[in-house]
Formats: structure tokens, C-alpha cells, sequence
């Protein structure tokens, strides 16, 4: 795939989208978006304007009129705007109405039929397309959709992280999974990546620390539902915030620096030392999969099961055991093994 900074005019680093979850009326945007432009570090103005609804009878957007307040919207205050699309029509409307942004929401990145016919519909268009990560944490789907947009000749994409879909809500709303945005950036360093830490969060106590831990991790972007008065909000309100708090948010950031430019530097010196460690588990695991594979051997001759109950829970309560004095986390020791034990159990069957 081949990108071009769909940001490269905006010279605030990172981007900070903000707006409500949905437009409402034209006074809850016009004065959010002018709320929002106070603050000279957030430079676009988010809206829905049809909103994908779990269950049916509920606020699906105000539909097109709202298009209409968005874009006076940006007239007044210069924000630029992002619209979710999940149908070519949608596409129509919001282009025609001056929208700079379109986002395909999670729901949507799911369906390949879905995508296939809103990047149809803007096939030889000059617009800018954010992908949401699909509500099931599957990187393929992820860029799949992205490619789908990058083969009609999108190339200004940006993905957007909103976390990821769970049976049983524990902390989060949507679970982060930050290895998936990691991955997608080893495989596209190009593709900027926003984070979208309201609806990771489902609340508002966790937003600065989501917001914090995507700056760590080098995302391009925050996009952050805010509300004129986030408590009357029809949809999302448990999550939104005003203007107000989110520029308190934005000055308790700290922003890191992503370039390492000295040579020689103490952040080197401990990156040979982590190298070094690398090659020695490396080949510990090779030792330890030859031994294995010297069992798998015996196993087979001898007509045992490959799979040993009682063996395999020792190994993981003696390592947890062991983990635990050298003040390794239980949880972090038990999936490595997990994971070594299924390569062995897969070498032995071969
Ligand atoms: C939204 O941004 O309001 C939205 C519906 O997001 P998602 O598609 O991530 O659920
Ligand atoms: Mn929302």
C-alpha cells in the first residue's frame, strides 16, 4: 500500500479530533465546535450523523439536516470535519457538504461488502479515509479494509484504534489490545495511527490515562468525544466530556519525542545489553524444543499420549512459582508457557 499524510497541512503534532458522538441539534454544534476552537491544539471537528445503533428504536442521528450544521460549523470556527460513512450515500452527502474526513466505524469495518461498495463510491474522489479497527480484534480485517480504499487510489488513510469488542465489560468498554495498533505500524510505518481513547474507555476516568498510553506508544493523533454538556448527550454520554476538560486533559499530556538521534546513548548501551538476552532465550528455547523433541520421540515408541495432564499442570504451577520470586508477573509466565507448550505439543506431532 502506498500513503500520503492526510495531516501534512496541520502543523499541531499530535492531531486531536474532537467533537460529540452525534450531532443533535444546530445549537449543541455550533456552540461545542465554537467551544472547541478555543483551544488551538485541536484542529478537527468529529460528528455522527447516522449512528449504527445495537439495538433498533433508539437515537439514530439526525440524518442529513445535520450535515447542514456542520458545515457552518467549519465555516465559522475553520475546524475541519469528520463524518462517519457506512453507505455510498452517506459518502454523496458528506462530500457534497465540505466534510474533509470520512470514517468508516467498527461495525462497518467487519463487512468486506460494506467496505467494497463505500471505497466504490469513492473511487477517484480526493478525500481522506479513516479506518476504524473492526469490533473483533482481527488485524487482517483491519487492513483489508484499508486496502480495499488504498486500491481505488486512497492513499491519505489514517487507521483510527477504538478498541475491541468483549463479552464481559471488565475495565474497559472495548479492550485496547495496543499489540494490534503495534502491529499495524511494524507493517505500514507510514499509516498514521489516531487513538480514539472514548470509546476504549466507555468512561471518562480512564481518558487521560488511555490518551497517555497511546502518546507512549508514538500514535499520530486522539480523537475524543466532547460534548457541550456530555450528561444530556443522546448517545455515548458516559464517555463524553466538554471542551473545557478536554483542553485540561491535553495540558496534562506529556508528549514524548519518537526520534533517538544521539549515537552511543544510554538507551542504546541497554538496547545491545536487551539484544544480547534476546539471542541467549533464543537459543534456550532451541535447546529446550531438542529435548522435547527427544521426548516426542520416546512418547512415540513407546505408544504414550503426546498430551500429559498431570505433567503439564506441574510445569505451569512450578514456572508460576518461579516467576513469582524473581517478581515476574503469574499471568505474563503462564501465557509464555502456554505458548511453548504448544509448539512442543505441535513438534511432537509431527
Ligand atoms: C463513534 O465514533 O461515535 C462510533 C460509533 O465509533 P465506533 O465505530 O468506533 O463504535
Ligand atoms: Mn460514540
Amino acid at each position: 500500500m502506498t500513503f500520503e499524510n492526510p495531516f501534512y497541512h496541520i502543523k499541531e503534532n499530535p492531531v486531536i479530533i474532537a467533537g460529540p458522538c452525534s450531532a443533535e441539534s444546530k445549537e449543541q454544534v455550533l456552540q461545542t465546535a465554537l467551544e472547541i476552537k478555543k483551544d488551538s491544539r485541536i484542529t478537527v471537528f468529529r460528528a455522527g450523523i447516522w449512528k449504527p445503533r445495537t439495538r433498533p428504536g433508539n437515537f439514530e442521528g439526525v440524518g442529513k439536516i445535520g450535515l447542514s450544521w456542520l458545515k457552518e460549523a467549519k465555516q465559522i470556527t475553520g475546524l475541519k470535519l469528520a463524518v462517519e460513512v457506512a453507505k455510498p450515500h452517506h459518502v454523496e452527502l458528506a462530500l457534497a457538504n465540505d466534510v474533509d474526513y470520512l470514517w468508516i466505524g467498527a461495525r462497518t469495518v467487519v463487512n468486506p461488502f460494506s467496505v467494497q461498495e463505500i471505497s466504490e463510491a469513492v473511487k477517484g474522489v480526493k478525500t481522506t479515509i479513516f479506518v476504524k479497527n473492526p469490533m473483533t480484534p482481527d488485524l487482517g480485517l483491519w487492513i483489508g479494509a484499508l486496502e480495499r480504499f488504498n486500491s481505488v487510489g486512497i492513499h491519505n488513510l489514517a487507521a483510527v484504534h477504538r478498541g475491541f469488542y468483549q463479552y464481559k465489560h471488565d475495565r474497559y468498554r472495548n479492550v485496547p489490545m495496543w499489540e494490534i495498533p503495534i502491529e499495524l505500524k511494524r507493517n505500514y510505518p507510514q499509516l498514521p495511527i489516531i487513538c480514539d481513547p472514548s470509546h476504549i474507555a466507555g468512561n471518562r476516568t480512564l481518558l487521560l490515562e488511555i490518551s497517555q498510553k497511546a502518546m507512549d506508544l508514538a500514535m499520530n493523533g486522539l480523537m475524543i468525544e466532547t460534548h457541550i454538556n456530555p450528561d444530556v448527550a443522546l448517545t455515548d454520554h458516559f464517555q463524553q466530556i466538554t471542551p473545557n476538560t478536554l483542553s485540561q486533559l491535553l495540558d496534562t499530556l506529556v508528549y514524548k519525542r519518537t526520534d533517538i538521534q544521539e549515537k552511543n546513548n544510554f538507551l542504546q548501551l541497554l538496547r545491545n545489553e536487551i539484544d544480547e538476552l534476546d539471542e541467549q532465550i533464543i537459543e534456550l528455547l532451541a535447546k529446550r524444543m531438542l529435548k522435547s523433541n527427544q521426548i516426542g520421540q520416546y512418547k512415540k515408541e513407546n505408544q504414550i499420549t503426546i498430551f500429559q495432564l498431570n505433567r503439564w499442570k506441574e510445569v505451569l504451577n512450578s514456572r508460576a512459582d518461579i516467576a513469582e520470586k524473581k517478581k515476574l508477573s503469574k499471568e505474563f509466565i503462564a501465557t509464555l508457557f502456554k505458548l511453548i507448550h504448544k509448539e512442543s505439543i505441535r513438534k511432537q506431532s509431527e
